[in-house]
């Protein structure tokens, strides 16, 4: 098996700019913006991100507003938050350079055990797994194995087959071969190309044409619905702006800037009491929704006007369009109503 797939990986796989320069700080972002995001869309982040910060030092030392920034879009701020904790470890503790040791890579914040072994195997050739859902999805199709891939027993038991399957040289190929096959040939949500597959000869659900039925997965909660009033409020001014409101430093989109908004029906119940009476009603603006991982927000937006804000309470900011653009990084939750602000702020007040 190990040699079919990595003489078919030789031939297909895809030049990434991660894969043309494996160092493991290269390998360690790449794996973590893609976690959340399509290699075609991580492609952009991640030369933006290295050329700004080209070495661990540099992600340790950065300023917290320019990280937001270069992670603006990919959502999960969490895991760019956790990468600069361990950066600041791994210069500390080990000079700048992320350990030669899974052990050790497992201890570093926000490292869990598939990104210890993909830093592991493909930059330092550590015969070690890098387990993620491709992985998993290619081999219960191997095995024909329906157990639960979401369930703790289902991560137990496709873990230890590829802690069996690694081979002892070449485990960084043969992890990117594995994870490359799940992409672009043994694919999710509709039939796994099995004409293309190099272990179409050795795969059991392709002998057993239940390729489509696995892996099996299944989803134990619901996420939770919040319907949230979103308040978008013009500030007059030359050039006008939108007031802007920075969130706790703890849970969800911790420290980020965000629209001011609220679970009540009053969309302006988030603001202090005064400035609550001196905006004006504009216009009502499309609905919006975003998920996380365990909520989702159904946004509905109004438009407010409000004259010249003289003094800003604590947690709040004015922002005009460029500095939308520059300094205050929103999340992507807000798309729908970022998308609006140029034609928003580019109408007289
Ligand atoms: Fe996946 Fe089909 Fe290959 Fe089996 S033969 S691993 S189901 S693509």
């Amino acid at each position: 098996m190990t040699q079919q797939l990595l003489d078919w990986y030789s031939a297909h796989y895809r030049p990434l700019p991660w894969r043309n320069d494996p160092s493991p700080y290269h390998v360690w972002v790449s794996e973590i913006m893609l976690q959340q995001t399509r290699i075609e869309a991580v492609l952009p982040y991640y030369r933006r991100f290295i050329e700004t910060l080209p070495t661990v030092a540099d992600l340790a030392q950065a300023p917290s507003e320019v990280l937001l920034k270069l992670w603006e879009g990919l959502g999960y701020y969490s895991r760019v938050r956790n990468m600069q904790k361990a950066a600041q470890v791994v210069v500390e503790e080990y000079a700048g350079a992320l350990p030669a040791d899974y052990d050790a890579l497992l201890a570093l914040p926000g490292i869990g055990p598939y990104t210890a072994g993909a830093i592991a195997s493909i930059a330092y050739d550590i015969p070690v797994p890098a387990v993620d859902g491709n992985v998993m999805r290619v081999l219960a199709r191997l095995t024909a194995d329906d157990t639960d891939v979401l369930s703790n027993e289902g991560k137990k038991c496709f873990t230890a087959l590829a802690w069996d399957l690694v081979p002892e040289q070449g485990a960084g190929r043969f992890n990117q071969a594995l994870m490359e096959l799940g992409e672009t040939v043994c694919l999710p949500n509709g039939e796994p190309h099995c004409t293309d597959c190099p272990l179409q000869n050795i795969c059991e659900a392709h002998r057993l044409g239940c390729a489509q039925r696995l892996p099996v997965r299944i989803k134990k909660t619901a996420r939770r619905v919040e319907n949230r009033r979103i308040a978008v409020v013009r500030v007059e001014g030359d050039p006008p702006a939108v007031l802007l409101h920075k969130r706790e430093s703890s849970g969800l989109l911790a420290d980020l800037w965000e629209l001011p908004n609220t679970l009540s029906d009053n969309p302006l119940d988030s603001l202090p009491t005064e400035w609550r009476e001196r905006c004006t009603k504009m216009a009502d603006l499309p609905s919006g929704k975003h998920l996380f991982s365990h909520i989702e927000w159904r946004m509905q937006g109004t438009l407010y006007d409000l004259d010249r804000a003289e003094s800003l309470p604590e947690g709040y900011a004015l922002a005009t369009l460029e500095m939308l653009q520059t300094a205050f990084p929103l999340p992507s939750a807000f798309r729908t109503y970022a998308n609006l602000l140029p034609q928003i702020l580019s109408e007289e007040c």
